[in-house]
């Protein structure tokens, strides 16, 4: 792979599987936060503060940024704050020995050994020293937790000292996360979403992230801006309809630059919070609607036997391992349709029972 075998030996020599990451890659956690909660701990008053006082800190290098790449300055600190909490929260794990470990023991070894790979090409361009490469037990690395390969491809040196230091330098750290999003299909000056209201008696099958129609056909559909302002842009805006807790929750309709977020970090949730932490840190970002907060997410367990009834059914949740994708959501979809229900696709407590 080119690696240098002189370099090789230094930082793999003595190594051994570590068994904190062994355990951290195994751990099938039985119970997942709802949305809201979620929501309320990446949305602290702590994290908006931090945030405001870092935009007034870092405003020159945020406009020469902005300038450069396109990328809002508020979306790309909301980023800084949610993945390393504005570089206080890196990670200690040596990259090198985390990503060993997962090449030989881990759950996806083929992965995990071109991170590796990647992981030695980064020290053998002398970016980073062996003992300063720290990230996540999963190889997630500095300010802007990017993963070897993201960083072969996309981080920068932005304040001209040569090396690309996502570690330490906030400015190369930041431009690296704008130069990533705009990689992936960010446009300047075009909205994340906006949270909207639906109609009584609307179809909810049509929110589907894989359903994408022009502004103002969902406009059309009888869907409005929750705070009654005008839409954003102009009606030929592609959107999907997301309902992150399903019918008896928040609405939003999310523009392609939510789907930049995705590739950031493919959680609806995730995106969700970086689009509303941007807009809190203008003072904005407030929901609207209501959390179905009697509504509980279903454990580990109860979305496995949901799918294991899904399918003695006869609706195919398409593999029953306990994660709920595009072919799970259909089937409940399918499901809620045979009963009458509002066809949200979202599986709930309420749903398992009846079935
Ligand atoms: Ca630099």
């Amino acid at each position: 792979a080119g690696i240098d075998a002189a370099l090789f030996d230094r930082v793999t020599g003595g190594l051994e599987p570590d068994p904190v990451v062994l355990r951290a890659d195994r751990s099938q956690p039985e119970f997942t936060r709802p949305v809201w909660e979620y929501l309320d701990g990446a949305l602290s008053a702590h994290r908006v503060n931090r945030g405001r006082q870092l935009l007034g800190n870092h405003a020159q290098t945020l406009g020469a940024i902005e300038q450069r790449y396109g990328v809002d300055r508020h979306i790309l600190v909301a980023i800084w704050g949610l993945e390393s909490n504005f570089g206080s929260h890196m990670g200690n794990h040596s990259v090198v020995r985390s990503l060993a470990t997962l090449g030989h023991q881990g759950r996806r070894p083929e992965f995990a050994r071109s991170q590796l790979l990647a992981a030695l090409d980064i020290l053998q361009r002398g970016d980073i020293s062996p003992e300063r490469m720290l990230g996540s037990w999963a190889g997630a690395m500095g300010q802007t937790q990017f993963i070897p390969t993201t960083y072969n491809s996309h981080a920068v040196d932005f304040d001209g000292d040569g090396r690309r230091d996502i570690w330490q330098s906030s400015a190369d750290a930041l431009a690296s996360a704008a130069n990533y999003l705009t990689a992936n299909n960010w446009r300047s000056s075009l909205p994340w979403g906006i949270e909207v209201r639906l109609p009584d008696s609307f179809d909810y099958s049509r929110a589907d992230m894989s359903i994408r129609l022009p502004l103002n056909q969902w406009q059309t559909l009888g869907v409005r801006s929750a705070s009654n302002m005008s839409m954003p842009g102009d009606g030929e805006l592609e959107a999907s309809l997301l309902l992150p807790a399903g019918h008896q929750g928040p609405a939003f309709l999310v523009f392609d630059n939510f789907r930049s977020i995705l590739r950031y970090n493919n959680s609806t949730s995730y995106a969700l919070a970086i689009g509303l932490l941007s807009e809190r840190l203008q003072g904005g970002g407030q929901i609207h609607a209501s959390w179905p907060m009697n509504e509980r997410p279903l454990s580990r367990s109860e979305r496995v036997e949901l799918q294991e009834r899904l399918h003695q059914a006869g609706f195919d949740p398409g593999g029953i391992d306990g994660i709920i994708g595009a072919n799970t959501r259909r089937a409940v979809r399918d499901l809620q349709q045979h009963l009458g229900k509002p066809a949200d696709g979202y599986p709930s407590a309420t749903l398992l029972e009846q079935l």
